[in-house]
């Protein structure tokens, strides 16, 4: 963290450096060119959320956190009110399946992932508790408000006990599901940060239904099929987390491996954090 702040710090004299080169003043106008503290802030800001251009995690741990409120609590409209407080709901549905199935068959890709959703579940309570909405989600694992999610972990939670290739369908499932939810509910987002973390939660779920798909072959033999989605969007979605071309950002060319645990220990979501 320090010789990343000392990076920051660089940034901003070369920045300074700059500007003083490129303005068509004389010197002594040049002695009077101030910095907006709020700038340096900026300059710092974003030199430390990317440390060493390490590229984002595909797992999403590394996402930017939602922009600063603007907002006046309470204004929601009673669709985006329901919409955060389903996917609050629906992203600990996919942490409590993962962490289940992890305990299960000890598959790292699971474990990662539902590291993954913690970070969407704590999203989207930033929203939750920015326009003063009640939390539905229950500190229990595979407990929920909602009874149509709570059905639908309690069948997902049997079908992925049955093998480890059962359980990467589940995966798979439950993100093309929170996908679908995603964008069913955007055209009636009107507030900026909710589309923004929607939009980082479809992000992320694109990216896990990829690493789902290719865990479901690596057990199988046999493609992934899209469960809930059409052809069309799954191929949409694969292209869009990164995982439909040849190895995606990140260099995740280590994706079509062995990936057993303890495998290559990458930085990637199918590997052992840590090495
Ligand atoms: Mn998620
Ligand atoms: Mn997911």
């Amino acid at each position: 963290m320090k010789i990343t702040k000392t990076v920051g710090w660089l940034l901003i004299i070369t920045a300074a450096v700059s500007l003083a080169a490129c303005t068509p003043a004389s010197a002594s106008d040049v002695t009077e060119v101030t910095v907006d503290p709020t700038a340096l802030e900026a300059v710092v800001g974003t030199a430390m959320a990317a440390p060493s251009g390490m590229p984002e995690s595909p797992a999403g741990t590394l996402e930017a956190p939602p922009p600063p409120p603007d907002v006046t609590p309470g204004a929601l409209t009673e669709a985006e009110q329901q919409a955060l407080v389903y996917m609050r709901e629906e992203e600990k549905l996919a942490r409590d399946v993962y962490l289940a199935m992890y305990d299960l068959w000890g598959l790292p890709v699971f474990r990662n992932i539902a590291g993954s959703e913690q970070t969407h579940m704590d999203s989207v309570l930033t929203l939750l508790t920015r326009y003063e909405v009640a939390d539905p989600a229950s500190p229990e694992a595979g407990v929920f408000t909602n009874p149509e999610l709570q059905a639908l972990y309690d069948s997902l939670l049997a079908q992925g006990s049955q093998s480890l290739a059962q359980a990467t369908l589940v995966g798979g499932a439950i993100e093309e599901i929170d996908i679908l939810d995603l964008e069913a509910r955007m055209p009636e987002m009107t507030q900026p940060d909710i589309r923004q973390v929607f939009e980082n939660l479809k992000f992320g779920s694109s990216n896990h239904l990829g690493a789902f798909a290719q865990q479901y072959e690596q057990q199988t033999g046999t493609a992934y099929q899209p469960q809930y989605m059409t052809p069309e969007a799954y191929q949409t979605a694969l292209t869009e987390g990164g995982m439909g071309g040849f190895g995606g950002p990140g260099g995740q060319g280590g994706m079509g491996g062995p990936g057993g645990p303890g495998g290559s220990g990458g930085q990637g979501i199918m590997g052992t954090p840590g090495g």
